[in-house]
């Protein structure tokens, strides 16, 4: 068995879902248990949709309903059904957009959205996706079967971030996914959804289909998960940012693991884990270009033994802080004190370092940013700066690599660097720069350390 999921681009349109739909049945010996995205650009166009109804603009409510409408029914039409199949596919669509039609209507009435009824909207995407590429299969000869992921995907009710309930997740993979597999029949389930106990809708964050992939595919003891995307796999930088970025052929879990940490969003960053525990081969692939082999992430990963940097790796929308406090000098304590306002605003903290009289810290979660900052103040100073981004070099034996960081500075020169951390691992060296610097820091670093050999 294989768990096999298809990214936003690739179910893009009805040629694209097209494409997906023969890509699994070629794959149909292996017993594909199919994840989809929404349709590309959905779940964005949904989250707009939650926050114009929320401000009372129904102008712009009524036109993402209707764009939402238009791209799925284009998608139908384009995918030439049969009759009956089209029928069931288009009533879907319309039953779909209904019911985003009433819950929006709901928050524009109130002019507020509720977490609960946000993740019902945000979720449609999956719920409509996975319908149409069932159908799309079914239409090539495949005896497919469309799996609501809220029958199987069990998780708390923290809406927008749920966590999966990995007991009831395995129990249920065996009644609903299983035996359609043990009969022949091609699941088909949407990603990034999920049901509380009692069923109320949930999604597990953005990007969150490779994470539900994953989870799936430990719960079925998989032998392979399978992220089907628009690059030919995990690569030395994003291509969009590096032109001349390569493709790894195959990477250990720690090093996806960082590069996704770190921001390489081929992957989500929690998708590694699940695969880790069971020992399963995640293998990152190109839809458009299946031939091309992509990146098989593993427990070995490449086998080069030299020390070398394989992969840069970046993510905006940073906040640092710096908390420092005269009293935190030879006392004990302090940082204890410090975590326990994170942790109980439950803001994770990534990056820290430390000096005798103060530390800094890197925060993504910016939402509770303000109130942290309010309750240090009572025993301590502590000021915010916004707009930076973190950058990564990944590889191996980094601590061994003598002129790795005076490389890097020489590189980066003048460009002002904070929180250089090297040394909680050898496959990791991170820093802080500028928002506005990181790109091209990126790009100087790739060329530096990942084009010249
Ligand atoms: P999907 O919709 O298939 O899940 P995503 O947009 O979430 O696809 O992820 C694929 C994108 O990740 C690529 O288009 C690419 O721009 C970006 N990306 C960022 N870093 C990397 C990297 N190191 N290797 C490959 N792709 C990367
Ligand atoms: N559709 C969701 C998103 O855009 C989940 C995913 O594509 O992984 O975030
Ligand atoms: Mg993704």
């Amino acid at each position: 068995m294989i768990v096999t999921k298809f990214g936003g681009t690739s179910v893009g349109n009805a040629e694209r879902i097209k494409q997906v739909a023969r890509l699994v049945w070629e794959r149909r010996e292996r017993g594909p248990v199919v994840v989809v995205s929404a349709l590309g650009g959905v779940t964005s166009r949904l989250l707009d949709t939650i926050t114009s109804a929320a401000a009372r603009d129904d102008v712009a409510r009524a036109a993402h309903l209707s764009s939402l409408r238009e791209l799925h029914l284009a998608a139908v039409d384009g995918l030439g059904l049969s009759s009956s199949r089209r029928e069931r596919a288009r009533n879907a669509v319309l039953q779909g957009l209904g019911a985003i039609d009433d819950a929006t209507c709901g928050m524009l009435l109130l002019g507020e959205q509720t977490p609960r009824a946000s993740d019902a909207v945000a979720a449609m995407g999956e719920l409509l996706s996975h319908v149409l590429v069932a159908l799309a299969l079914e239409e090539i000869g495949a005896d497919a079967v469309a799996v609501d992921p809220r029958l199987v995907m069990r998780t708390d009710a923290r809406h927008g971030s749920a966590e999966p309930d990995r007991a009831a997740l395995a129990e249920l993979t065996l009644h609903h996914l299983a035996p359609h597999v043990a009969a022949g029949r091609i699941p088909v389930t949407g990603g990034y959804v999920g049901a509380t106990e009692d069923g109320v809708t949930t999604t597990l964050g953005r990007g969150g289909s490779d994470y539900s992939a994953s989870l799936l595919g430990a719960a079925l003891g998989a032998e392979e998960v399978q992220i089907w995307t628009d690059v030919p796999g995990m690569m030395t930088a994003d291509p969009r940012v590096v032109r001349n970025a390569r493709t790894l052929q195959r990477v250990s879990f720690a090093e996806a693991a960082e590069l996704a940490y770190f921001g390489a969003r081929v992957l989500h960053p929690a998708t590694i884990r699940p695969a880790v525990e069971r020992c399963i081969p995640v293998h990152v692939l190109d839809t458009f270009h299946p031939e091309l082999g992509g990146t098989i992430v593993d427990d070995e990963g490449d086998d080069a033994p030299d020390a070398r940097v394989r992969a840069v790796a970046w993510r905006k929308g940073i906040a640092m802080m710096s908390i420092g406090s005269p009293r935190m000098l030879g006392s004990h304590g302090f940082l204890a004190r410090v975590f326990d306002v994170f942790g109980r605003h439950e803001t994770a903290v990534d990056v820290v370092t430390t000096s005798e009289v103060s530390i800094s810290v890197t925060v993504d979660q910016v939402q509770r940013l303000d109130a942290i900052q309010q309750d240090l103040s009572a025993f301590c100073e502590a000021r915010i700066e916004r707009g930076r981004a973190l950058v990564c070099l990944v590889g191996r034996g980094l601590l061994e690599s003598p002129r790795l960081v005076s490389d890097v500075l020489a590189t980066l020169d003048p460009i002002p660097l904070r929180m250089f951390c090297l040394g909680s691992s050898d496959i990791n060296l991170t820093f802080v720069v500028d928002e506005s610097n990181a790109e091209e820091v990126v790009q100087r670093l790739h060329a530096r350390f990942l084009e010249s050999a």
